[in-house]
């Protein structure tokens, strides 16, 4: 107490925080930091939004979403960018159902199924339509065939997603059931991904049966959103964490593991479907990144709190289903207490697992800690990656120096023992059980009081293990550095010919004329399919489809991601050496 009296107290602007405000609350009550439910004039620390970045005009401080992530995520784009990544890595991605964007891929999902039944006809698929930027099940439906699709209407105004239906998932209760994981993006670059060690297991409410024409509409059998089943009448409410028809996730694993089940097996498997779908999806948010806060201007860091949608297959593959920018932060529900009255009644389950994970995500970014952070890092660089070693005993410390010099010194150094020695007690709360966890600071007052944090680091501390998925990051500078104009998201034909010109991949075989065919052709295409008709040029889909292209007319024998990675390296070679000599030029 006497602690964080001393200290002057984080300061959080709620007053945009919608339906995530009651658990923000509490989260704050137990920090003790101060909350401004009304805004304040003065700048805050952090700004709580509950939609998105732009909720407000921020120069300063952290804000809990990112420019771009609504968008980034939602169902067309995020299959885009999964596809991309597939087309890459086949093996590694096979995490997420194949799926096609309508209306314009439907002559390609037609053939495609076809020669797929062809070569298996034992292959009896079913399908999950799903309408781009929906929510809460809405306007989804399930189909055996192609022929089935509702072309009609919508389809043409609101496109949509169609999927492979993943008919054999994991039952509990005879129920299916899905999972909703909360992932920190505690920033982008550097890449840092944290993991709540709980999350929610929402189940439906009609026991399950492999679809069939029959059932093929019984929603509260094959869609596990809480939003619908709450209309069942078979919904159960509970206290418990273990029944009813939300759960906690840690209570169907203690269950999975009296059954024999392999639960770290499965928490690798899900950690890995976590980092490898963000890879896929920090392209384009650096793209949105640098044209919202331009670098060198003012502008306030992000983090974000992601809703993954996960299930479990039969034999306990994850699934990703999709990802959620603003994942429901709500810890109460409605009940009905009598026909047509409603009263909103808390809901244990929900509390429990939510505060945690925004309790646990301020202590994460908590500005205080970072400034404390930040002055060791400059003094001590190495602190910053833990390279250095930390050898206080070799430090000798003569006493007893008369002159000024030396009595300087020796103060110097006295100085950096300290500091050594406190970063030492420092290291060894490190190396306790749930490493990869932040320390927590013992000189800060609530933080004793509080539980371990919820939240698990997974990058960097994996990164060795997925570094080299990040080829389109890569390929997202490149098109990030010829964007020219800050502010843009989209590359104009002179961008891309400049780019062209500087990486020199024009040659007598691939002339500029040939160039601007394929900047036209490309652009034009992704355009008449896109979302964003705001700007006018090539966005980073499109930019990544002609760096393929032009991989692959570069590097014939090679397996995609072979090619895409030497032309990259092509890239950069030739760009660092045109920025060598621009600097001797500068100099000369
Ligand atoms: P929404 O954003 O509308 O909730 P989702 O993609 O999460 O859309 O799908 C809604 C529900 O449909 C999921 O919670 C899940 O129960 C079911 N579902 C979605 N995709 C599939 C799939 N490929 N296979 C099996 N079930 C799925």
């Amino acid at each position: 107490g006497a602690e964080s009296a001393r200290r002057p107290g984080v300061t959080v602007d709620s007053s945009k925080a919608k339906t995530s405000l009651e658990a923000l609350k509490i989260s704050l009550r137990q920090l003790r930091w101060k909350e401004f439910p009304f805004g304040r004039r003065l700048p805050c620390d952090i700004y709580w939004h509950g939609v998105s970045f732009h909720d407000n005009n921020i120069f300063s401080g952290q804000v809990n979403k990112f420019p771009g992530m609504t968008e980034t995520v939602r169902k067309i784009t995020l299959s885009r960018a999964m596809r991309t990544m597939r087309d890459l890595f086949p093996l590694e991605y096979n995490f997420y159902p194949r799926s096609w964007i309508l209306p314009e891929e439907l002559p390609l999902f037609v053939a495609e199924v076809r020669m797929l039944k062809d070569s298996n006809p034992s292959w009896k698929p079913t399908f999950i339509v799903k309408p781009d930027g929906g929510c809460q099940g809405d306007g989804i439906y399930l189909i055996k065939d192609p022929s089935d699709i509702r072309l009609t209407g919508s389809i043409q105004i609101r496109p949509a997603v169609v999927q492979e239906y993943i008919c054999k998932p994991l039952l509990v209760d005879k129920l299916k059931f899905d999972i909703r994981l909360y992932v920190l993006l505690k920033s982008l670059e550097p890449l840092e991904i944290y993991i709540a060690k709980d999350g929610l297991s929402r189940f439906c409410t009609e026991p399950y049966q492999e679809p069939t024409l029959k059932n093929l509409h019984q929603v509260f059998m094959h869609l596990t959103n809480y939003s619908l089943n709450i209309h069942s009448g078979n919904f159960i409410h509970s206290d418990s964490a273990n029944t009813g028809s939300k759960r906690t996730f840690s209570s169907i694993l203690c269950r999975l593991s009296s059954r024999g089940a392999d639960v770290k097996k499965l928490w690798s498997d899900i950690i890995s479907l976590v980092i490898k779908t963000i890879i896929a999806l920090t392209p384009e948010l650096k793209v949105y990144y640098q044209s919202d806060i331009p670098a060198g201007k003012p502008g306030p860091t992000c983090f974000q709190i992601l809703g993954f949608d996960i299930l479990l297959m039969k034999d306990l593959k994850p699934v990703l289903l999709e990802v959620n920018a603003n994942p429901s932060m709500r810890i109460e529900h409605e009940q009905e207490l009598s026909p047509g009255v409603f009263e909103n009644v808390p809901s244990p389950v929900d509390e429990k697992v939510k505060v945690a994970v925004i309790r646990d995500t301020l202590r994460l970014i908590d500005p205080q800690k970072k400034k404390k952070k930040d002055a060791q890092c400059l003094l001590y660089p190495g602190i910053a990656d833990r390279k250095l070693q930390l050898k206080p005993v070799k430090i000798q410390v003569k006493y007893g120096m008369k002159d000024k010099q030396h009595k300087h010194h020796s103060l110097k150094l006295s100085l950096k023992l300290k500091f050594y020695l406190k970063l030492g007690l420092c290291q060894g709360s490190e190396q306790a059980p749930g490493a990869g966890e932040e320390p927590p600071d013992t000189a800060l007052g609530p933080e004793a009081a509080l539980p371990s944090l919820c939240l698990k680091q997974v990058f960097p501390k994996y990164a060795r293990h997925f570094s080299y998925l990040r080829l389109v990051d890569r390929v997202a500078a490149l098109f990030i550095r010829f964007l020219g104009v800050k502010g843009t998201t989209k590359l104009g034909p002179t961008g891309f010919r400049t780019f062209i010109r500087n990486c020199k991949l024009s040659n007598s075989n691939f002339s500029m004329a040939a160039v601007d065919i394929l900047y036209i052709d490309i652009t034009r295409r992704w355009n008449s399919m896109g979302i964003d008709h705001k700007e006018s040029g090539m966005c980073l889909q499109a930019f990544v489809e002609a760096f393929f292209c032009l991989a692959q007319k570069k590097y014939k024998a090679l397996p995609l991601h072979k090619q895409v990675l030497s032309l990259i390296e092509f890239c950069e070679c030739r760009l660092a050496a045109l920025h060598g000599k621009r600097l001797v030029w500068g100099c000369g």
